[in-house]
C-alpha cells in the first residue's frame, strides 16, 4: 500500500546554507507503539495506511515516503547562557512540510533517526524512555490548550541505543508548525551573514507571522510578534506548573509552541524555586526564572534582528529595546489574568493581585500541591463546605483558612457564582497533569518490562485533563511521599 503524504517542503527551497540533506538511517525491525489517529486526520493522512507496514517503516525512517525531502536544519544556540555556534539537528530529520485541513503548514519530523552532519559526538538515535516521555508531554500540552509541537507517532526501532546502558531505541515523529528557533536566526548572525538572517526572517513571517509582512516596519513586527507569543506561552507554563528544564535558545521556538521536551516537569508541591533538571545545578531555568530566561533568549534574537531593524545601529538598538520592554507587561497580563480565572474572579479588582500572590505565598509555606489546590478551590467556590479538601493539602492548613475567608468576600463582588463559577474554574484548573512519579512509572514498565497499558492509561487520561474520568481518579493524586521524583533527565 502506497502511504500518501502531500509534501511542499518550502525549507528545502530556502538556501543550501540552512541544512543538509539526509536521509534517515535504516533501522532493523520497526514496530509501532503509538499512532495518533486524530491528529493524523487533522493533518489530512490516512491512519490505516500510517499503521501498515509500509506506515510504520516510514514512520521509523526505513522508508522515505514519496516527496520527501528529507533535511537536518542548522542552527546555533546560547546553552546555559554560553553560545555554542554549531548545534542543528543531530539527531531529527525533517521529513517535509504538509498543509492540514485548517490550512496550517506543519513539519512532519522524525526526532532519532539516525546521525546527520550536526551529530558531532552523537549517534542521531534516541532511547524509548524519552521518546515516550516527549509522546505523553506534549500530548498533555496540547490537550491543556497550551501551544506545542505534537506527537503523531512513537516506533520502537528493533536496534538497542547505547546510554549508561543499553536501551530499546525509538523514533518520535513530531509535528511542529515549524522547527525554526532562535537559535537558528543566531547560526547565521554569528557568521555575519545578514542575507541569510533576512531570508529566514521573510521566512519566518511569510509562515507564523503574515500580519507583520504589512506592517510599516515588518522585521520590527515580526520581533513583536514573537516576544507576544514567547511571553503569552511562559505565562500559560507558569499557570499550569509547568517547568520546560532546559530554555536554551535553541529550543525556543520562533512559531510560540513549547518545544524540545527533555528533562521538562510539572510541579507537585509549589514552589516557585523548583528545578528539576539534573544537568541545571545553578537553577538558570527554575520554574519562576522562565520569565526572565524567556526575555534573555528573546535579546538574543533581537541582537540577531538588529541589522534589519533600521539603517541606523543606533535606531535599531532603540527600536530593539523598545520591543524588548513590551515582554514584561505582556507576560504579567497573560499571567495575571489567568490566575484570576484560576481563582474564580472574572473581573478585575484593586487588591486581586495581593490576594493571588498571598494564596501562593501561603501555598509555599503549607507546601501545596499546586495542581490540586486551584481545582479543589473550584469546589471551595460553591461554599465553605469545600474548604475540607483544600486545606487537607497544606501542612497547616490555618493560614489558608484565613485567606479563604478574603477570597470569598472577593469572590462576592462577582457577577457569576455556584455552579457556572465551578465551572468556568475547572476549564482553566486542570484535574491532571502528567505528574512525574506517573511518567517514570509509565517509562519503567515499557523498558523494563515492555508493558505499554500504563502509557495507553496515562495517555487516555492526559487527553482530558479538565475532566474527572470515572475509573481514573488517582491519577490526578500527588506522588505519595517516598514516591517524589526530584531529578529528571534530558532525552539524550
Ligand atoms: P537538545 O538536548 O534536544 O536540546 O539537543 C541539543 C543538541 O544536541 C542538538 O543539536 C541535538 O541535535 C544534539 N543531540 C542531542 N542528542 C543527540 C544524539 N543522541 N545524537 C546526536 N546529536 C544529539
Ligand atoms: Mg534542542
Amino acid at each position: 500500500m502506497t502511504v500518501r503524504f502531500a509534501f511542499d517542503n518550502s525549507y528545502a527551497r530556502l538556501p543550501s546554507s540552512f541544512y543538509a540533506r539526509v536521509s534517515p538511517t535504516p533501522v532493523s525491525a520497526p514496530h509501532l507503539l503509538k499512532l495518533n489517529q486524530e491528529l493524523a486526520v487533522q493533518l489530512g493522512l490516512n491512519p490505516v495506511e500510517l499503521a501498515t507496514q509500509a506506515g510504520v517503516e516510514i514512520l521509523a525512517g526505513k522508508r522515505i515516503p514519496e516527496g520527501a525531502e528529507p533535511i537536518a536544519t542548522a542552527y546555533a544556540g546560547h546553552q546555559f547562557g554560553q553560545f555554542v555556534p554549531q548545534l542543528g539537528d543531530g539527531r531529527a530529520i525533517l521529513l517535509g512540510e504538509i498543509v492540514d485541513q485548517e490550512g496550517v503548514r506543519r513539519d512532519i519530523q522524525l526526532k532519532g533517526s539516525g546521525r546527520t552532519p550536526f551529530s558531532r559526538g552523537g549517534d542521531g538515535r534516541a532511547a524509548l524512555g524519552p521518546v515516550l516521555r516527549e509522546y505523553i508531554v506534549s500530548e498533555a500540552m496540547a490537550a491543556l490548550g497550551i501551544p506545542t509541537t505534537r506527537a503523531l507517532a512513537a516506533v520502537m526501532t528493533g536496534d538497542e541505543v547505547i546510554r549508561e546502558t543499553y536501551l530499546p531505541g525509538a523514533v518520535l515523529t513530531r509535528v511542529a508548525s515549524s522547527h525554526m528557533r532562535i537559535g537558528t536566526f543566531e547560526f547565521f548572525a554569528a557568521r555575519g551573514d545578514v542575507d541569510a538572517v533576512r531570508a529566514l526572517a521573510d521566512h519566518a513571517i511569510a509562515r507564523h507571522y503574515p500580519d507583520a509582512a504589512g506592517a510599516a516596519r515588518p522585521y520590527l513586527a515580526l520581533l513583536e510578534s514573537v516576544i507576544a507569543r514567547q511571553a503569552n506561552l511562559v505565562a500559560q507554563w507558569l499557570l499550569v506548573g509547568f517547568i520546560h528544564g532546559v530554555m536554551n535558545t535553541d529550543n525556543m521556538s520562533i512559531a510560540g509552541e513549547t518545544i524540545d521536551y527533555g528533562p521538562c516537569a510539572f510541579l507537585d508541591i509549589y514552589n516557585p524555586k523548583t528545578v528539576f533538571s539534573s544537568i541545571d545545578q545553578l537553577g538558570r531555568y527554575a520554574y519562576a526564572n522562565q520569565p526572565a530566561i524567556a526575555q534573555w533568549n528573546l535579546t538574543r534574537l533581537a541582537e540577531c534582528l538588529l541589522p534589519l531593524l533600521a539603517e541606523d545601529q543606533d535606531k535599531s538598538v532603540e527600536q530593539a529595546q523598545e520591543a524588548l520592554s513590551a515582554f514584561a507587561a505582556r507576560f504579567s497580563d497573560a499571567y495575571n489574568s489567568g490566575l484570576r480565572s484560576k481563582l474564580g474572579l472574572l473581573s478585575e479588582r484593586e487588591g486581586d493581585l495581593a490576594l493571588t500572590q498571598d494564596l501562593l505565598d501561603r501555598m509555599v509555606a503549607g507546601k501545596a500541591d499546586f495542581t490540586l489546590t486551584f481545582r479543589r478551590l473550584s469546589e471551595a467556590a460553591m461554599g465553605p463546605e469545600g474548604d475540607v479538601a483544600v486545606r487537607s493539602l497544606f501542612e497547616d492548613p490555618a493560614p489558608y483558612d484565613d485567606w479563604a475567608e478574603r477570597w470569598r468576600k472577593r469572590l462576592g463582588q462577582e457577577p457569576q457564582e455556584g455552579s457556572a463559577r465551578r465551572a468556568s474554574m475547572q476549564r482553566v484548573n486542570p484535574a491532571v497533569i502528567p505528574r512525574n512519579h506517573r511518567v517514570e512509572a509509565v517509562i519503567e514498565a515499557a523498558v523494563e518490562k515492555q508493558e505499554f497499558g500504563p502509557f495507553e492509561d496515562l495517555l487516555t487520561v492526559l487527553g482530558k485533563p479538565y475532566e474527572v474520568q470515572p475509573g481514573f481518579a488517582s491519577y490526578a493524586e500527588p506522588p505519595p511521599r517516598d514516591g517524589r521524583v526530584y531529578k529528571t533527565f534530558c532525552g539524550t
